[in-house]
Order: structure tokens, then sequence, then C-alpha cells
């Protein structure tokens, strides 16, 4: 789990804001039942406190 710090523009405020990003790895079920390692990455607005969760699949 690793924290980091990135400008960028917020979807929900609109503004070009800082956003904490923290990196972490989780396990999901696919369509058959099989288990599978993704990143998921959640960013939180320092501005409006929104978060945005993006899961990259690899
Ligand atoms: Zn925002």
């Amino acid at each position: 789990m690793e924290d980091k710090r990135e400008e960028c523009h917020c979807d929900k405020c609109g503004n070009e804001a800082e956003m904490t990003i923290t990196c972490q790895t989780i396990e999901i079920e696919d369509q058959s039942g099989a288990k599978k390692k993704v990143q998921q990455e959640t960013r939180t607005c320092t501005v409006c406190g929104g978060e945005m969760v993006t899961v990259i699949d690899e």
C-alpha cells in the first residue's frame, strides 16, 4: 500500500485539485468464479473530499 499525491482534474468539483492516491491490490472473482488480483486505485480530492475508485485490470 503506497500513498502519493498528484495534481489532476477532479470530476466531482471540476477543479484542478491535488489528489491523494492510494493503491492496493484486491482480489476479485470474474464471471467464471476464478479469483484474480487487480490493482485498485483510490483518488481522494483534497478540495471536495470526493473519492474516485479506479480498478486497473491487469
Ligand atoms: Zn474535487
